[in-house]
């Protein structure tokens, strides 16, 4: 989010905003009233919204005072290889509260549950507001969204756009691809995370996460159920992101 640093206090709950940053504002970003943005004085910064420009000034009404931003500065995706029963819904949850901008569930080979056609959009429905409220109780700035259950070509399409793409494998030896993978997210905008169903990937899946530019990795020794391998993951990038971006 654009921030904006100013000398004087709001008055009646607005910012003025002159100079260089008016120009950027109104020229540069071509902002429309509503848009959104900070604007930081005396060491606290505040959401605001553009509520007009008046001669050479950019008028910013407060939002929210004090506001703290609790997104990660790179956006992490969620690709789940559709669990049994209502895992799906735990892995929503805890994705949501670890950071994920975006969760996609994916009809892999050995997804046991295949999803009718006629219940979708419901469990699309039903999926979102678990991401919502989980959004709200872990005070997150934006609703992360879930899309509704892709096939595992679809997947691949969205997973090439990603700047970084992490496929955990369970057959996969060694920490040190992990390693290597995770120095990428310092320079990623977008990233995926790839996580198998219970049954895991087949042989086909992984040469086609591989093509899409997919980095097979290694979460130890151990077989992580999904549920566990998809927090762990998430967790990994969260912690590596806090750390060093
Ligand atoms: N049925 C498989 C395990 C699947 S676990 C077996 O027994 O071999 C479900 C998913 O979690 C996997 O597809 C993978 O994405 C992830 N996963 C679990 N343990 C992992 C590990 N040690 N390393 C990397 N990924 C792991």
């Amino acid at each position: 989010m654009h921030n904006f640093f100013v000398e004087s206090d709001a008055l009646d709950g607005v910012f003025r905003i002159t100079g260089a940053d008016h120009n950027h504002i109104k020229n540069v970003l071509r902002m429309r009233e509503g848009n959104t943005f900070l604007v930081s004085y005396d060491g606290k910064s505040h959401l605001c919204a553009l509520a007009g420009f008046e001669n050479d000034t950019a008028l910013a009404e407060i939002v929210e005072e004090d506001y703290q931003d609790t997104e990660l500065p790179v956006q992490l995706y969620l690709f789940q290889g559709l669990p049994k029963g209502d895992k799906l819904e735990l892995i929503i949850q805890k994705a949501v509260e670890l950071g994920a901008s975006g969760i996609i569930p994916v009809e892999m080979s050995r997804s046991v549950v295949k999803i009718e056609d006629k219940k979708r959009k419901q469990k699309q429905e039903r999926w979102q507001a678990i991401a919502e409220s989980a959004a709200k109780q872990s005070k997150r700035n934006v609703i992360p969204t879930v899309s509704e259950a892709v096939s595992y070509k679809k997947a691949m399409e969205l997973a090439s756009e990603m700047d970084v793409f992490l496929v955990p494998y369970e057959n996969e030896r060694g920490m040190a691809a992990t390693a290597d993978a995770l120095e990428k997210l310092k320079n990623a905008k977008k990233v995926g995370v790839l996580i198998g169903p219970e049954g895991g990937f087949d042989d086909k899946e992984i040469a086609l996460a591989k093509d899409a530019g997919g980095e097979i990795v290694s979460l130890g020794k151990r077989i992580l159920r999904a549920e566990t391998a998809a927090i762990t993951a998430l967790s990994m990038c969260m912690l590596y992101i806090e750390m060093n971006v």
